[in-house]
C-alpha cells in the first residue's frame, strides 16, 4: 500500500525502509571511521529520532553509550514560549564527544537551542548526525556533521516522524500529497 491517509491528509511512499537502511549503514560507516578511539556519547533526540537511533547504533562498532533527551516548554513562560529545555542528561557529557542524533533539521532552530544548552555541560566537541535535511528551510550556520538525505520542503512522515501523533511507526518514509 503506497499511500496512508493519516488525520486530514494523504501521504504517498518517498523513501523506502531500504533505502532509509542503506543510508544509516554508510553514515555508520563514516562514523565508526571518524571517532574511533574518542570517548562518545550519542544523544537521541525524543520523540522523532528513536527508530534513527536504534538502526544507526546497532551499525556503531566504537565503545561508547547512547542517551534520550526531550525537550519540554519551560513552565511558566510566556514572553519566550518557543524556548524549550532539553530534560534527561542523566550521563556525564564532560570532555566527551557528544553526537545528537536528530530525524530530521528544517530551520535549524531546535538544533540550535540543543548544542546551546549542551554546551554548558562543557562536552569536548558536539557533532551532529540527522536522517534528514531540509537545506531550503535552513536558517542557521551550524555544521551539520552527518547528514542522511537532503529533502525538499516537504512534510514527511514515518520512520519516527509523526503528523499529530500519528505514523511515527511506518517503516517506510512518506511525503504529504498536495491537493
Ligand atoms: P526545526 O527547528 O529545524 O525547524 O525543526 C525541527 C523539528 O520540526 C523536527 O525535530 C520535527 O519535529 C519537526 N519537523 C520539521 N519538518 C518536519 C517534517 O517534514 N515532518 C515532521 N513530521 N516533522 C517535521
Amino acid at each position: 500500500m503506497s499511500r496512508k491517509k493519516v488525520h486530514d491528509k494523504e501521504f504517498e511512499i518517498y523513501i523506502p525502509s531500504a533505502e532509509i537502511r542503506k543510508v544509516i549503514s554508510e553514515m555508520a560507516i563514516k562514523i565508526n571511521q571518524d571517532l574511533a578511539g574518542k570517548d562518545v556519547i550519542f544523544l537521541g533526540i525524543l520523540n522523532g529520532a528513536f527508530m534513527f537511533a536504534s538502526d544507526l547504533f546497532r551499525e556503531i562498532t566504537l565503545d561508547c553509550q547512547i542517551s534520550f533527551l526531550k525537550l519540554a516548554s519551560y513552565a511558566g513562560t510566556s514572553s519566550t514560549g518557543n524556548v524549550k529545555r532539553l530534560i534527561g542528561i542523566n550521563e556525564d557529557i564532560f570532555q566527551k564527544t557528544v553526537v545528537i542524533l536528530e530525524d530530521i533539521v528544517d530551520t535549524g532552530v531546535t538544533l540550535d537551542n540543543i548544542i546551546k544548552q549542551l554546551k554548558g555541560y562543557e562536552p569536548a566537541e558536539i557533532k551532529v548526525a540527522t536522517l534528514l535535511y531540509k537545506p531550503d528551510a535552513y536558517t542557521k550556520d551550524l555544521k551539520l556533521d552527518y547528514v542522511g538525505l537532503e529533502i525538499p520542503n516537504d512534510f514527511v512522515l514515518g520512520y519516527g516522524l509523526d503528523y499529530e501523533g500519528l505514523g511515527r511507526n511506518l517503516a517506510d518514509l512518506y511525503k504529504v500529497v498536495e491537493d
